[in-house]
């Protein structure tokens, strides 16, 4: 081999990653020095196998689907595949595909990073993470047991004996049940966080437009209560994700924007989305109090709260919840705000 064919063999074998040169059916043309060590392979015994035969099975048909340019999410020509055991050593690696048509011949390019160490950290945080859910879960349901005999026993006092108490005592009184209903809240809150983590998905085509009626349906005492001024910006489309979660979603990102908009201040919050390649961005916006730049992030953390409980009343895991059931959807969640004008939350999903 001589000339311009040399270099290309010289260039990709130089590569730091691995790297195939595939068909739109998977087979191989070319594999780099890299690739070949991973396979145990040596210099042309690629050559002319299929790609399929070196993945792990259960990858196959999205590996297939970068090949043929319709895979689907948010990283459309980026895909996670295993190296199958009997190919080397069993090896997690990232995909990513450019797809060349050259005069009626499509030549696939994929660079493949080896991801095992980030994959086997990731596991190793999963089965924590498993753990901990769990562990939440059982403690908020065990804790809420006591919590209903102390709130019943405190109403039972309220009803009951409170002609017979001092002022100090029916305060006392006051403040245990309060401060039970927040424990109760919090508890609530954290099963939902919980179940957020573990419901199962059920992925299918959700009219956004249709979603977003019936929440504020749902809500509608609330809404009345505070003379909210609600508009949905049509179009709206379908996103493919789990009615479910997108409705946990924008019903506490709809709480949210009425509870931070102060009380002198009738809210107004526009429900709109946006279609992009892709994906869909859902955008709830209110005319609240904002939120500073640098708490952005901050807020989604579970327990991050920006108030007191005297001016804002809240458990902290709200924003947790919405971050949490975005994530399981594969989408992605921002905020964009001015201090004391309103603020923006952007949901981001495949379509
Ligand atoms: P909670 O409302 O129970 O405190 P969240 O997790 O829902 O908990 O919100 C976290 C914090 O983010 C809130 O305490 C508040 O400071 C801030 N926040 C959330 N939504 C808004 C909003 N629409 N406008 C201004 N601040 C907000």
């Amino acid at each position: 081999m001589h000339g311009p064919a040399q270099t290309n063999t010289f260039a990709i074998d130089s590569l730091p990653v691995g790297y195939l040169g595939v068909t739109r059916s998977g087979k191989i043309l070319a594999a780099n020095e890299m690739f070949r060590g991973w396979c145990n392979s040596h210099d042309r015994e690629l050559v002319d196998t299929s790609v399929f035969e070196v993945v792990e099975e259960e990858h196959g048909s999205e590996l297939g689907s970068l090949l043929n340019g319709s895979s689907k999410g948010l990283s459309p020509n980026v895909v996670e595949v295993s190296i199958r055991a009997d190919c080397g050593t069993p090896r997690r690696l990232q995909v990513t595909g450019k797809i060349q048509d050259t005069a009626g011949e499509r030549i696939v390019h994929l660079a493949l990073t080896d991801i095992s160490e980030r994959h086997r950290a990731a596991e190793v945080l999963r089965e924590i993470n498993i753990e901990q859910e769990a562990f939440t879960h059982s403690i908020s349901h065990d804790l809420r047991a006591p919590l209903v005999t102390i709130t019943n026993y405190s109403e039972y006092l309220a009803n009951e004996c409170s002609p017979a108490m001092d002022a100090t005592a029916r305060d006392v009184l006051t403040r245990i049940q309060r401060a039970a209903q927040r424990m109760d809240n919090v508890l609530q809150n954290l099963l939902l966080y919980s179940r957020v983590g573990r419901a199962e998905m059920l992925f299918a085509p959700v009219d956004v437009a249709n979603l977003v009626t019936e929440i504020l349906i749902q809500h509608d005492g609330l809404i009345q209560e505070r003379h909210a001024n609600i508009e949905m910006v049509k179009p709206f489309f379908s996103v493919h994700a789990s009615r479910e979660l997108l409705g946990q979603v924008l019903a506490n990102l709809l709480t949210n924007a009425l509870k931070y908009t102060p009380k002198e201040r009738e809210p107004r919050v526009t429900f709109s989305a946006r279609a992009q390649t892709d994906s869909v961005v859902i955008c709830v916006e209110d005319n609240g109090i904002g939120i500073e730049a640098a708490d952005f992030e901050r807020i989604f953390q579970i327990f991050e709260r920006l108030h007191g409980q005297a001016a804002y009343p809240g458990t902290g895991i709200g924003l947790a919840v919405v971050r949490r059931a975005v994530d399981r959807m594969n989408g992605k969640i921002w905020v964009e705000s001015t201090v004391g004008r309103g603020s923006r939350f952007f949901v981001q999903l495949p379509n």
